[in-house]
């Protein structure tokens, strides 16, 4: 699964720059004589046709929003007579037997209310309870929770294959199911606990298999706690012997994001429905009776009737497909191998494809709207999937495992993509690509969103964590590979050497650097909670762990190792020590003997990561002190477990560690710290040496130095920076932003490393510092002496800006392979120069806009469309903002939807910035899925982060209602508004809101009380000593 990466960061433009930018306001006019005024000329006011195209869409909207509302009223009153035909259809219960199915006549969680109920309603009726408790009577005595309220499944019962036949309506949007199930009985047990949630079961039946008697079911209840469904037996099952359970159900085809869920479209002016799954984690139960944890794998059959005008999808190809009279069509689609429920998946839709063979004879289809298949926006993706796929074969040595691949792209969806075994599903904004009009930021997205899923084929699919504290198991794999992978394709960008850095590991470390923070493996129980675990920490700390297992292992013998884990464990489960023990034994057959596990149970069981203190001794020679101890923003901050003080924390650290001077770099010695303080023997470190620790930064740690040895490497980057490398360079820049934000350095420091960006030519440092610089922004972006900071930027990034220029053509695929580096670095430059209130930059992007708007073409680099439409937003008047509004309507490329939607957050205005957060709530205007980024990205704008804030406290139900299940969307949402909260009273704000609140998102409080804290303490202790180094240093 493939959550939303918030790779760029852009800083929106401050508001000292926008004041003295004033003149640019009524368009281009009124700019002082300049080296580029030439180019900016005047532009035409605009106003009289954009009111007119803006009644249309208003019209639009209310036309469409009638029209929704009408579909709605005839679903619910479809869904309330479907109900009743389905209560009447149940007949009083009959007790079960003789192959005969016993009647469950009672309301079933959920259904028949309302479409879009919230959650805490979804409760069993009384008659269940009443079971439940007449049930739990029994348990009492033996002290010992029933099966059913056990937060797993009880382990007395195995399914070995599923038949699952089922009919999708979606003219009411309903469906109905029969599953079979086949099940192995390990321990005698009179009840069958098994998930259901939110559906209505018609009927149960128990037979044994091989034999024609069935065995009677006493009763049935739901326990909406578990989210289990329960037969109960008049008697046991036996052991050893294999038992047929058979359901029928029915449930609604959900309007929202989990579950089998729909979504729709337009096309020619029509609104088209389909209906697509998203099981992972926990969420299969809502489709079908199932035992919903991974370690149950079976075989599943599955059959899909629907109307003709449709076709079905899942895991496996079309078997047959037999047509009725009446225009029914249904699809029997083969068996799948062993897997779990998670990534099983269907989709009914009218999308169209295009298909590709590999080498292996996979076929691979991409399957999307008709509209965007016509254009080929699917043709990169499935292009990169055909090759990627024959890269894992390759890497792995092990062979994709199904007949095919499909690869659907749908409007809407709670991740950026869903890794399902032979039917992966993607956000549309992640797999369609238009090369004409996208920049290389999405054409990376989508590439490393295609491998991530490829990647899971193997590492999730094939082969499954065991349960869900190891999901990072998968996730840090796929997340690892999308570098990887992206390398094979793009075999100069160094994305796994160098990009990885700011992405992930700078990224994390500042998540993982918080007191609150969690172990990579974390244990959950509760489904509530399972979603939970999907967050950063499991992304990007497990691939950032696996990097530096790999880098300590030697790339060659780990790329063996995962080959025996896949080849031992397919179509099986692991748990973390199976990797463990298969990569050790790898190492003992190429000589090297280290106890993995022993090193790697330090990492992902303790939270947090460790700095690293490297001191040079002033009177022995040669001897270093090298301490480590846990890295905490804030250490104000209580520990999470009072037992277990900050002290406590210890990891084995593979420590890489070279001297150089004024020329050269020695290679790098590995020395293992595993004490809080060691002294070692480094030879050759002479009077005017520096130490550089964490080479090409492949461990997941921070290094810190005495003064001295900074001051040495800040010389060597001023002098010749060449002699570090290109990751050193950015690792050093990371390391010192965060030590100083964090108190373990001086405020300068950073500060006198940026300087020597201005002889930068490679993108990595750059994009580094631009990140490290971001937080930095935020603290100070409403502060009164922020100009100083802001003009201390500008001087740093002003001659590069000058060097380097702006992109005049537009990138052809060629173009994008050989000069990435490049034109990254371009955008990284012009992004800062843009957003720090660089003139020269203000000016051309207001030209670029203006030229737009005037001849209605747009001629604006790809690579920076979305700096200059934020720019342009951000500071010239209203009709920019209503142009690009109309253009966000009128675009049919996804790619450019989206940043077009996020440019209308730069205005500041404070009234478009509330206009377009009510707006944001309007699905039929902004995709679900879209709205939080709307609400973060206007909390960016330091004119509207009070607004963002308001309007998510205001609209914290509707929220919460909306994406409190997809756990990690609430969280993103959670922390884009609260992240830059920084003064007292914000503080006071946030911590009354979550007095007075109602449930959800715990976890994601905890941490925004924490960064909030540390934002608070960092402007009360270290802000004046910035400004006051700032001063001396712009005046000298
Ligand atoms: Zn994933």
């Amino acid at each position: 699964m493939a959550l939303e990466e918030k790779r760029e960061k852009r800083p929106p433009v401050t508001p000292m720059m926008i004041e003295e930018e004033a003149a640019l306001r009524n368009g281009s006019r009124g700019l002082p004589p300049g080296p580029w005024a030439d180019a900016a000329g005047p532009r035409p006011r605009t106003t009289e046709r954009h009111i007119a195209v803006h009644k249309r869409l208003v019209l639009g909207f209310a036309v469409s929003i009638l029209a929704l509302l009408a579909v709605t009223m005839i679903a619910v009153l479809l869904s309330v007579r479907f109900e009743e035909c389905g209560a009447a259809a149940d007949g009083p219960p009959r007790a079960g037997g003789n192959g005969s199915l016993s009647g469950v006549a009672r309301q079933p969680p959920g259904a028949g209310q309302p479409l879009d109920r919230p959650e805490e309603e979804a409760r069993g009726g009384e008659a269940a309870e009443e079971e439940e408790e007449e049930e739990e009577e029994e348990w009492q005595p033996r002290r010992e929770l029933p099966p059913w309220a056990r937060p797993r499944l009880p382990r007395h019962l195995r399914p070995l294959h599923y038949n699952l036949m089922l009919s999708a309506f979606m003219e009411n949007f309903t469906f109905s199911g029969e599953v079979n199930v086949q099940l192995e009985v390990r321990n005698a047990s009179r009840y069958i606990v098994l998930h259901a949630h939110r559906m209505h079961i018609e009927a149960v039946r128990v037979a044994e298999d091989k034999l024609a008697g069935g065995v009677r079911v006493a009763r049935t209840f739901f326990y909406p706690q578990t989210q289990v469904f329960v037969v109960v037996l008049n008697r046991s099952l036996e052991v050893q012997r294999s038992y047929n359970l058979k359901i029928i159900y029915n449930a609604l085809i959900e309007n929202e994001l989990l579950g089998f869920f729909r979504s729709s479209y337009v096309l020619h002016g029509e609104r088209r429905f389909l209906g697509v799954t998203q099981f992972s984690p926990t969420h299969a139960r809502k489709a079908f009776p199932c035992f919903d944890e991974p370690i149950y794998k079976a075989t599943f059959k599955i059959s899909i009737r629907h109307q003709a005008t449709y076709l079905s999808l899942s895991n496996m190809p079309v078997e047959t497909s037999v047509f009725e009279e009446d225009g029914w069509v249904t699809d029997h689609f083969s068996q799948t191998p062993l897997m779990s429920t998670y990534y099983l998946a269907w989709a009914v839709c009218n999308f169209t494809y295009r298909e590709t063979v590999t080498k292996s004879g996979v076929v691979v289809r991409l399957y999307a709207r008709p509209d965007a298949i016509r254009r080929g926006s699917g043709d990169y993706a499935l292009n990169i999937t055909r090759r990627l796929i024959e890269f894992y074969e390759d890497y792995f040595k092990v062979p994709y495992s199904l007949p095919k691949l499909d690869l659907l792209a749908v409007p809407k969806h709670p991740y950026a993509a869903m890794e399902n075994w032979g039917l992966s599903v993607f956000v549309e904004q992640r797999i369609l690509l238009d090369p004409s009009i996208s920049s290389i930021l999405y054409l990376l997205d989508v590439t490393m969103v295609i491998v991530h899923e490829l990647c899971h084929q193997w590492f999730g699919d094939l082969v499954t964590p065991v349960w869900w504290e190891d999901v990072w198991l998968k996730e840090g794999f796929a997340h690892y590979f999308e570098f990887v992978g992206t390398d094979y394709l793009y075999p100069g960008w160094n994305m796994e050497k160098q990009r990885f850095l700011t992405d992930v590991l700078h990224e994390v470390m500042l998540l993982d650097g918080l007191a609150s923070s969690h172990p990579v493996s974390q244990e959950v129980q509760q489904a509530s909670d399972i979603d939970r675990v999907f967050d950063w920490i499991a992304y990007k700390k497990g691939a950032a762990l696996i990097r530096m297992l790999a880098s300590f292992m030697g790339h060659s013998v780990f790329q063996m190792g995962l080959q025996d884990y896949l080849t031992i464990h397919k179509y099986g489960n692991a748990a973390r020590n199976d990797l463990w023990n298969t990569l050790s034994k790898a190492l003992k057959r190429v000589g090297k003997s280290v106890n993995i596990q022993e090193v790697m149970d330090q990492w992902t069981l303790q939270m947090g990561y460790p700095v690293i203190t490297i001191l040079g001794n002033e009177t022995t020679d040669n001897i270093i002190i090298i301490s480590q101890e846990r890295f905490v923003y804030d250490s104000d901050t209580k520990p999470k477990d009072p037992a277990r003080g900050d002290n406590s924390y210890l990891w084995q650290i593979p420590l890489t560690i070279a001297v150089g001077n004024t020329s050269h770099i020695s290679s790098e010695a590995i020395i293992w710290v595993s004490n809080k303080s060691e002294h070692h023997r480094i030879p050759a470190l002479e009077e005017a040496s520096w130490l550089l620790g964490n080479i090409n930064q492949t461990g997941y740690f921070r290094v810190n130095y005495d003064i001295r040895n900074w001051k040495l490497l800040i010389n060597q980057l001023t002098r010749n920076h060449e002699v570090i490398s290109v990751s050193n360079r950015a690792g050093l820049i990371d390391d010192a932003f965060n030590l100083a934000r964090a108190g373990y350095l001086p405020q300068n420091i950073p500060l006198e490393i940026m300087r020597y960006l201005s002889e930068e030519k490679d993108f990595l440092p750059w994009h580094a510092a631009s990140r490290a610089l971001y937080p930095l922004d935020k603290l100070l972006d409403r502060t009164e002496n922020y100009n100083i900071f802001n003009e201390y930027i500008l001087r740093q990034v002003a001659s590069m800006y000058l060097k380097l220029g702006w992109p005049t053509n537009n990138l052809n695929k060629s173009l994008v392979q050989a000069s990435y580096q490049h034109e990254e670095l371009r955008r990284e430059v012009i992004m800062l120069a843009c957003s720090f209130g660089n003139k020269h930059c203000h000016q051309q992007a207001a030209t670029l806009i203006s030229d737009w708007i005037s001849s209605n073409r747009n001629r604006i680099p790809l690579n920076v469309r979305d700096i200059v439409y934020c720019t342009g937003v951000s500071l010239m008047d209203e009709d920019v903002w209503e142009f690009i509004w109309m253009k966000f309507h009128s675009t049919t490329a996804v790619s450019e939807k989206k940043i077009l939607l996020e440019a209308l957050t730069c205005s500041d205005d404070r009234n478009l910035l509330n206009r377009l957060l009510n707006l944001s709530l309007n699905s039929e205007v902004v995709l679900d899925q879209d709205a939080i980024d709307v609400i973060i990205h206007v909390a960016r704008n330091p004119h509207g982060r009070d607004l963002a804030w308001k309007f998510f406290r205001e609209k914290w139900k509707i929220l919460n209602a909306r994406y409190g299940e997809a756990l990690f969307m609430n969280s993103k949402l959670v922390s884009g508004v609260t992240e830059f909260l920084n003064t007292e009273g914000e503080l006071r704000e946030l911590k009354n809101f979550i007095k007075s609140y109602e449930g959800g998102a715990a976890v994601s409080f905890s941490r925004a009380v924490e960064t909030v804290e540390a934002n608070v303490r960092w402007q009360r202790l270290y802000k004046e000593e910035l400004f006051q180094w700032l001063r001396k240093s712009l005046t000298q």
